[in-house]
Order: structure tokens, then C-alpha cells, then sequence
């Protein structure tokens, strides 16, 4: 297929001045420029984070036009790739956001990547400002024996799989040579992947799961037994109420926790009195524990909380073709003694736990890009409410009109709204290097924007999608959708999304 040159609705670019170097101690000594001059801002992503980020800005600053790529031809990040099929409701702020992209300031190239279709150093001589909003799309690892075995998968990968994201339609996990799974960790993500593989299909079905996640899904032989394996115990769990009572509610599941786990120390009672969510999911995962019982029909699927056990090898199975079981060292939690938060140490007991699929969900992790300073222990950007800093040390300077957002910016925590929060504080901190006049340098060259954009993406044959290329992805997923009794069928191939979005 040609790469050709999709042009968004033509507007009137304008030029306007270069920002001055400055660091993080320095006052500024530019003249402010006026609220109504120009200034291009490019996000890079457009999840959340890149959204609530354009709106702010569009809202924020009058003069202000705002570019918005991403990697994908298709926008919102997250809320398409990662949020369940099974939480519509979560979904609807694409609504908001599709509205953002309307503004006459504001436009999406999508199909475009930042590191190999132009490089930072390209944006940042074209933009006043660029704002990184490209998350995390990687995976924290454990690095135990075993952990490149066939059967184990991180949680993102099965959560784009499932969703249908292009990266992840081949994944083909395998459901079929196993009765029994194991996620690894117990946040919101480990309950997304646990209650997919538990859920009635016939349920999933009217979501927008990827069609052929359904189909591999409806014939799952993981009919028995789904582990939720956690280091420390359910006073710990890192998952919400809201989200554990859904999967305790699950039509068919049967829900086993250890009573013995239960048990509480007084850190674990003072950390409850600490925080109303702890509590709460402690009583829910209490709760559950006695109910079981009376529900021991043979066709139900079984559930299994798994507290205070900490994986230390992946053991293939008895051909050697795939993971066999896991490895779980025995815990028991002990005081940090710097923080006073309850961190889990192995006891030198061991188990096996057999299994036929492992699902990886301790965390995601962003990756550096060229010339951007990185903090790889944190997985971050370094960065002082947003503004990127040169470096972690104590002498780094601020990268001049470079600034971050959402999970590049504090780690991957939190949900959608978070973002709001995040992007608000960005934005403040790019408004106020504005009102200081941290973008009018009258001698140096002018930044092109928008315009500047388009000549690299041309000189580099790069096709990008605009947004209304979405638009048309949008109504031909809805349609095919409608046919199946679903809200959307989701395109999942890179070839046909381009096509997509070229046609109409
Ligand atoms: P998370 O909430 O940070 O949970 C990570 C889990 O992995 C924890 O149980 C953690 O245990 C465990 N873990 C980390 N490192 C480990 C290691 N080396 N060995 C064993 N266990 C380890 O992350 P997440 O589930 O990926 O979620 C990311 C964010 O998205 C969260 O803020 C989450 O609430 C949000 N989210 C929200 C929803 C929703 O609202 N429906 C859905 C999905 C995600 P420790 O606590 O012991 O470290």
C-alpha cells in the first residue's frame, strides 16, 4: 500500500516567536506576550491525559492551536485499548473528548510515532510547547526463572488482545490446554483480566470485545480455576471496592479465600483505620470467604484468592511446551522500617500452584524515547509539576517548553479522571511559564506549528490519519457492530484501520 499524505480541514496557520532557555531557579527576563498570540502546542498521545491536556490548554490560553499525534490511527488511548468491554460506562468520555477534537484549534494525526516518524528534537523546534502524554506501553517483570515460557503473557498484552488493539491481534493466547489460570497481583487490571476469563460469554457478547476474543473465550477450557495470586495480604490488595464486589458478584463463580488469611495483625488494623477503601475491600474479600459454601454446584468456575505468595519460578509443563505451574514462595510481611508501609519477605517455604496460562499484572511501565531524560528505576519522566527536568539529580535544569502528563508523568496509577487532575496541574505549570513569557524569544527563528508538522510528515511519506479518518473507522465499527448486537465490532488490524479511515 502507497503512503500518501491525508490533509485535515485546511486552517490558517500563524507565526509566532521562539521560548527562551531557562532553568528551574531562573526568573524569567522575556517579555510576556500577549494572552491572544499564538502559541503551538503539540501532545504526544491521545489518551486521557493527552485529551483533558488539549482542553485545558484550549480553554486556558486564547491564541493557542493544538496538535495532537499518536502512534495509532485510532484516538483515547486507554479508554479504547485498555478500559474492559464489560464497563461501557467508563467509555463515555470519549464523547467529551471527541468534542475536543471538534475545536477548529485543535487537530489529530494519528499514525504518526514520535521516534521514528519525526524525532523529539524535530517537535520541539516545531511546537512552542510539547507536552508527553504517551503513557506506558510496556510491562514491569518480575525476572524470575522461567518468565519467557510460552502460556505466560503480561496483562496488558491479553488487555489489548481482548480489546482488540492492532499490536495485540495475533497474541492467540491459548485457553484450551489448561483448566486452570493464574494472574499475578491484585489491582484493578489482575480483576479486568480475571473476570474476562470468568464472565459468561453470552455476557460478553453484547460488549465490544474483539470478535476474536469472544471466539477464543467461548471455547476456554479454563472452566475450573482462576488463582488471583498477591505478595502481601487482603488488607493490601491493590484493587478497588467496586470492581472486587463486581467479580464476587459473577453469575456462576464460585469464591474461595482462606479463612487463615484473614487473620489481621494491628499494622494491618491500623492501615484499615488508615484508609476507607482497605476497609472496604477487606470486608467485601471477609464476606466472600463464608459464602461459598453454599454454592458448591460442579458447573460453576472457582475463583481463588491467593494471599501472602510471591512467584520465584515459572516451571514448564511436563513436554516442556508451555508453562506447567508456578513457583510461589510463602510470605509474611514485615515493616519497611523507612516508610512503615507492610512490604511482604519470602519465609524459604515453597509451593507449586499447576497452571496452563499465566497472566502477568504487576504493573505497567513507560519506556524512554531518544533525548528524553528518563528515570528507570520509576519508570517516569523527571519533572517538577510537569515541566521535564534534564535529569533526576539535584542540579537539573528545566527542559525548556517540554512538559509531561499522566502515566509518564507520576507512574502507572490511577483512572481516568486522574488524568484530569494531572493535566490541570501540567497546564497550569505551561500557562504560567506563558504569562512569564517563556515562549517569546523575539531573536530567535519562529516556530511553525501545525504547518511545520505537515512539511516533515511529507517530506518523510508519513500518512497520518486525521481525525475525521477516525470518524470513519468510528461508523463502520458501530455498523458492523450493530449487526452482532454490539456497540461496536473494533477493527483490529493495522491495514484495515488505515483503509478505514481512508474511505467514505
Ligand atoms: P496496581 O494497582 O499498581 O497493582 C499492581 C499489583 O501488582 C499489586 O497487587 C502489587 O502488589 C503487585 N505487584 C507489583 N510488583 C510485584 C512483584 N514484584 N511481585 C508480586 N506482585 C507485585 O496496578 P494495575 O492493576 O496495573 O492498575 C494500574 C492503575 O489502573 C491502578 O491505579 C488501577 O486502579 C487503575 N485501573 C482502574 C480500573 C478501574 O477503575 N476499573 C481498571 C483497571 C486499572 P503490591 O501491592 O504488594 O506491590
Amino acid at each position: 500500500m502507497g503512503r500518501r499524505l491525508l490533509l485535515p480541514h485546511t486552517r490558517r496557520l500563524m507565526l509566532f516567536l521562539r521560548p527562551m532557555r531557562y532553568s528551574a531557579s531562573a526568573t524569567a527576563t522575556a517579555t510576556a506576550g500577549s494572552l491572544r498570540d499564538p502559541l503551538h502546542v503539540c501532545v504526544v498521545g491521545s489518551g486521557p491525559a493527552g485529551f483533558y491536556t488539549a482542553e485545558k490548554m484550549l480553554k486556558g490560553r486564547e491564541g493557542v492551536r493544538v496538535d495532537i499525534i499518536d502512534r495509532l490511527p485510532t484516538p483515547f488511548g486507554l479508554v479504547r485499548s485498555g478500559v474492559a468491554p464489560d464497563h461501557p460506562e467508563t467509555k463515555i468520555v470519549v464523547n467529551q473528548f471527541s468534542r475536543v477534537a471538534a475545536n477548529p484549534r485543535c487537530s489529530f494525526f494519528g499514525n504518526v510515532t514520535l521516534g521514528s516518524d519525526l524525532s523529539l528534537s524535530e517537535l520541539r523546534k516545531t511546537y512552542d510547547v510539547v507536552v508527553l502524554a504517551y503513557g506506558a506501553e510496556s510491562d514491569r517483570s518480575f525476572g524470575i526463572p522461567g518468565e519467557d515460557l510460552r502460556g505466560i503473557h503480561s496483562a496488558r498484552e491479553f488487555v489489548w488482545w481482548y480489546n482488540g488493539h492492532p499490536d495485540m491481534c495475533n497474541l492467540a493466547p491459548d485457553l484450551t490446554n489448561t483448566d486452570s489460570a493464574v494472574v499475578l497481583g491484585q489491582g484493578n487490571v489482575a480483576l479486568d483480566v480475571a473476570r474476562i476469563l470468568l464472565r459468561c460469554t453470552t455476557e460478553l457478547a453484547s460488549t465490544d470485545i474483539a470478535d476474536y476474543a469472544l471466539d477464543a473465550l467461548r471455547s476456554s477450557t479454563i472452566r475450573r480455576k482462576v488463582y488471583l495470586v498477591g505478595r502481601r495480604g487482603p488488607v493490601q490488595a491493590a484493587c478497588t471496592a467496586k470492581e472486587l464486589r463486581e467479580i464476587l458478584g459473577l453469575k456462576n463463580v464460585n469464591v474461595y479465600i482462606k479463612e487463615a488469611d484473614l487473620a489481621t495483625s494491628p499494622a494491618d488494623k491500623e492501615e484499615m483505620r488508615n484508609s476507607r477503601i482497605k476497609r472496604r475491600v477487606y470486608e467485601l474479600l471477609s464476606k466472600a470467604a463464608t459464602v461459598h459454601q453454599e454454592n458448591n454446584d460442579n458447573d460453576r468456575k472457582e475463583l481463588h484468592f491467593v494471599f501472602f505468595r510471591k512467584p520465584t519460578k515459572f516451571l514448564p509443563s511436563e513436554d516442556g511446551s508451555t508453562v506447567g505451574a508456578m513457583e510461589l514462595e510463602k510470605t509474611l510481611l514485615k515493616d519497611d522500617g523507612a516508610t512503615g508501609k507492610q512490604v511482604a519477605v519470602g519465609t524459604g517455604e515453597f509451593e507449586e500452584l499447576k497452571c496452563g496460562i499465566v497472566l502477568k499484572s504487576i504493573g505497567y511501565k513507560s519506556l524512554p524515547i531518544e533525548g528524553l531524560s528518563f528515570d528507570k528505576y520509576r519508570g517516569v519522566v523527571p519533572n517538577l509539576r510537569g515541566r521535564v527536568l534534564s535529569s533526576e539529580s539535584e542540579t537539573a535544569t528545566v527542559e525548556p517548553g517540554l512538559y509531561v502528563v499522566g502515566w509518564l508523568k507520576r507512574g502507572p496509577t490511577g483512572i481516568v479522571a486522574t488524568n484530569l487532575h494531572c493535566a490541570e496541574e501540567t497546564v497550569d505549570s505551561i500557562l504560567e511559564d506563558d504569562r512569564k513569557g517563556l515562549f517569546t524569544d523575539p531573536s530567535g527563528p519562529k516556530r511553525q506549528g501545525r504547518r511545520g508538522l505537515l512539511e516533515i510528515l511529507e517530506q518523510k511519506n508519513a500518512r497520518y490519519v486525521p481525525f475525521d479518518g477516525w470518524e470513519k473507522i468510528d461508523t463502520k465499527e458501530k455498523a458492523d457492530g450493530e449487526l452482532k448486537n454490539k456497540p461496536r465490532e473494533k477493527i483490529t488490524r493495522w491495514n484495515e484501520l488505515l483503509e478505514a479511515a481512508r474511505e467514505g
